[in-house]
């Protein structure tokens, strides 16, 4: 069991943080003294995909300013209406390869299980914004399937806790699911993607830590922060506490216009992620998904941009540039 001290002010637990997450422009706008010119249009591109974001993320945004990094990645905004040619509803083609509800193998050697399909924030350039996902999770008659499979294929040596965001599951199914998966010899490792840790850092709780920290695997995790402003004081000290638990943390950025194309954005995030015990791992090309393409930074942009951070930073702060195409049987690297 690993102690740490809560913070006084931390009254509220994150089961409840993520119920009273704000769902209302009208709501954002007033907290954030936004125009509210621009409400009906958010109401009108979160018909599709709702605006979702909890409190504690807002309170890292500037108030008064529409640009601020943070604002942009969960704001429904007009763009979104827009019909861009080349923007598909499922741009990865995730429906392929689903030997069992929950589990995806698309990878020689590891497994994606997908531990529930609701997540705390919607980011707005996100693939799932169309996907129905249902917010009911697995049985464990479901799970005992899925588990079936991976205990048959002595292949497969680590498992990935997906979704959706795997955190938004309570401690007791991810501790059950930490528990039978140990129990398969040829699992090895055990990964958890996840931007709870960011988002709402209250999420690592004591009993998040102790499934986490399980002596059986190397455990890693890999958050999900687009940008440093993200990384606030609450969030580092979540991240180190993950660390001295023994859990190796990297960090995946989407490249997106607006938030994080420029060199001093990128570097700065590095920087920070590496001030709280996190290394850059992927940074990915925007998937082409409806909705998103005001988002997009063109290939040759990007490529730019990631040799001006090799020309910049020590190694391993510059992540790995790749974009995800459908039937390759890995991120596809941009060079
Ligand atoms: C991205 C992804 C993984 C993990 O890939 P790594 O390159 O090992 O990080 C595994 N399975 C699926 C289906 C993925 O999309
Ligand atoms: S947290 Fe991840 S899965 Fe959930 S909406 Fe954001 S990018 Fe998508």
């Amino acid at each position: 069991m690993i102690h740490r001290t809560v913070a006084t002010w931390q009254t509220e637990t994150w089961q409840e943080a993520l119920k009273n997450v704000i769902r209302t422009p009208e709501e954002l706008f007033s907290l954030l003294k936004l125009d509210p010119a621009l409400i009906p249009a958010a109401h009108l591109a979160g018909r599709d995909f709702a605006l979702r974001v909890p409190r504690e993320f807002v309170r890292r945004m500037e108030p008064g300013n529409l640009n601020d990094p943070l604002l942009r990645q969960v704001l429904p905004i007009g763009d979104e209406l827009l019909a861009t040619p080349g923007y598909s509803h499922d741009p990865l083609d995730e429906n392929a390869a689903n030997p069992h509800p929950g589990l995806v193998h698309k990878y020689q050697g590891r497994v994606l299980l997908v531990v529930t399909g609701s997540c705390a924030i919607n980011c707005r350039y996100c693939f799932r914004r169309h996907f129905p996902y249902a917010d009911n999770r697995p049985s464990r008659a479901q799970w005992q399937q899925a588990l079936d499979y991976i205990r048959h294929d002595s292949s497969i040596h680590e498992v990935i806790f997906s979704g959706g965001d795997p955190l938004n599951a309570p401690d007791a199914t991810l501790a059950w699911l930490t528990d039978e998966i140990s129990q398969i010899d040829h699992i090895t490792r055990l990964r958890v993607h996840s931007r709870l840790p960011v988002v709402l850092p209250s999420r690592v709780t004591d009993q998040c830590l102790d499934w986490l920290a399980r002596p059986r695997f190397a455990n890693t995790l890999v958050i999900h922060a687009n940008h440093a402003q993200e990384l606030d004081a609450s969030v580092e000290r979540a991240l180190i506490q993950l660390r001295e638990a023994g859990v190796t943390l990297l960090n995946q950025t989407v490249l997106l216009k607006g938030v994080n194309d420029s060199v001093t954005a990128l570097s700065q995030l590095s920087e920070r992620l590496f001030a709280c015990g996190v290394l850059p791992y992927y940074l990915h090309l925007l998937d082409k998904v409806a909705g998103a393409a005001h988002f997009d930074v063109p290939e040759q942009q990007a490529r730019q941009l990631h040799q001006a951070l090799l020309h910049s930073l020590s190694g391993y702060l510059v992540p790995k540039l790749v974009r995800e195409i459908p039937g390759e049987p890995s991120k596809t690297p941009v060079i």
